[in-house]
């Protein structure tokens, strides 16, 4: 996807690192250790399917152990390859670093199409790679914890922690050799949810403060806001059912693998994801205009687009053409080193990747944790928090009976007030409170630093300064 005259995806995120670590004061020989892949392991194995021996190219990349475990999805597309494995788990190291996470930054993926196989077939495949990479300890609870990315979700994940657990059968943390697992097999509610709902929140982070919205020149909330959305996956399903359904926003247009839908009047998330699942693309959708050159409706005259699809889309030959106000990168690396200049030249305001989707890594964290506690969150706390709610109510009620003050609480205030918080309430507080801490983090160096304006650097300076200290406290 990148253009042929610009760097590879990893030389671009390094340029990126440079550009933020050449404004931070650290000391000879630090910036390379930080800014270099510690180990890429590749894997080629064989599964019998179909009669005949198949071999499947898998990659599993640590980027960083300054802490430990590392963390990162694994992604099936047939387009992985060692480089783009490498850049996505620097990504991770800063993602992790930018939003607290107590991780080093890993990645792994595998060169397979998905739709080609059928699920026992998948599922022997998936099994095969995660017993080459767990008998490594390049899967393990406490050394290094995948998770899903592009092409891999919760069934990928739960068969991985099963596989896990057949070679560890004494391992009591088994379940948190991976997240992303369904409920059943150990994972945590709004997991599936997380990243697009962590798009929204770092959204609305960034209306709540009126200088930076006129830094995009835009104005007011995010009420009536145009999107232009390219990928209808996990992640930008989720970003834009929320940011259309509950913050009002206008989902103008939707590009996907087999094209774009436009219509300006604003496109229904829930039916087009509908139509993908049962037509396999965008194509012969009613109610929109169809444009068989997706990427092409990168460059609509839109207040807000969000890549939530694969990197490199937004390159030397389209960023000119690019009009956005803001930019959301939802996916990994959309924007390569080059665009991201040419977009600040032209005035667009560009959240970055390592903080927009760090709603996935925030939450797979509470899965861990989840994991590690062997108890489901707000299962001690809920109901002695709803009890006491209900003394307060029913004061309130007597007091108003006793001095006859006429006073009555609304049912539906009673209701939302009583009503102690599980496991997706309190998963959605602390990804809600992450990325507003994260935002406001990089945003304080934003504002306050003359050499620094962009978000991105920004977010690198916060990022490798927190990485710089954790490397000084071992003593390196
Ligand atoms: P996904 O496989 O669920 O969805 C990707 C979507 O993009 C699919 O609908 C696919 O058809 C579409 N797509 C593929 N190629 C396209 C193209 N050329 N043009 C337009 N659409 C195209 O993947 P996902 O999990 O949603 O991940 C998307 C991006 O978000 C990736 O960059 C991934 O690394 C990043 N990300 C994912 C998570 C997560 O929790 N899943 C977390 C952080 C970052």
């Amino acid at each position: 996807m990148t253009a042929p005259q610009e760097p590879s995806f990893r030389s671009s995120v390094d340029l990126m690192f440079n550009r933020a670590a050449s404004l931070i004061d650290l000391e000879p020989g630090l910036e390379e250790k930080i800014r270099v892949c510690n180990a890429s392991y590749t894997v080629r194995f064989g599964v019998r399917l179909r009669g005949r021996i198949h071999t499947f190219t898998g990659y599993r990349s640590v980027h960083s152990e300054h802490t430990v475990p590392a963390k990162g999805g694994i992604r099936y597309a047939m387009s992985v390859n060692q480089d783009e494995v490498e850049a996505l788990a620097a990504l991770m190291t800063y993602k992790c670093a930018l939003v607290d996470a107590p991780f080093g930054g890993a990645k792994g993926g595998l060169r397979i199409d998905p739709r080609h196989w059928d699920e026992p077939e998948m599922e022997r495949i998936t099994r095969r790679f995660a017993f080459e990479l767990i008998k490594r300890d390049l899967i393990h609870p406490s050394q290094n914890v995948p998770a899903p990315d592009m092409g891999t979700g919760e069934r990928e994940m739960a068969w991985i922690a099963d596989q896990y657990h057949r070679m560890h059968t004494t391992d009591i943390n088994f379940r948190a050799c991976v997240t992303g697992k369904p409920l059943n097999a150990g994972g945590i509610e709004g997991r599936t949810e997380a990243t697009g709902r962590g798009v929204q929140y770092a959204a609305r982070e960034f209306f709540r403060h009126p200088d930076d919205v006129a830094k995009a020149h835009l104005a007011g909330s995010l009420d009536g806001k145009r999107v232009v959305i390219q990928g209808l996956g996990n992640v930008g399903y989720h970003a834009a059912k929320f940011l259309s359904e509950e913050d009002g926003c206008i989902i103008t247009a939707i590009i996907e693998h087999d094209g774009a839908l436009i219509n300006d009047k604003g496109l229904h998330v829930e039916e087009v994801r509908h139509w993908i699942t049962s037509h396999q693309g965008v194509k012969g959708f009613p109610d929109a205009e169809y444009v068989p050159d997706g990427a092409k409706v990168l460059e609509k005259e839109c207040d807000i687009l969000i890549p939530a699809a694969m990197e490199a889309v937004i390159n030397i030959t389209n960023a000119a053409g690019i009009n956005a106000a803001l930019i959301i990168e939802a996916a990994n690396g959309p924007v390569t080193a080059g665009a991201d200049q040419i977009l600040r030249e032209k005035g667009c305001v560009i959240m970055p990747d390592m903080f927009a989707n760090a709603g996935g890594v925030t939450v797979s964290y509470f899965e861990w944790v989840k994991n590690l506690g062997q108890i489901r969150f707000g299962r001690m706390g809920r109901r002695q928090e709803e009890s006491r709610h209900q003394l307060v109510v029913d004061e309130l009620e007597r007091l108003s009976a006793d001095k006859d003050l006429g006073w009555t609480l609304s049912p539906d205030f009673k209701q939302r007030y009583l009503r102690g918080a599980g496991e997706l309430e309190l998963v959605r507080s602390g990804l809600d409170d992450t990325m507003r801490e994260a935002y406001q983090a990089m945003r304080e160096i934003w504002v306050t630093r003359e050499d620094v304006t962009d978000l991105r650097t920004a977010a690198y300076i916060v990022a490798i300064s927190k990485v710089a200290g954790s490397y000084r406290a071992l003593g390196l």
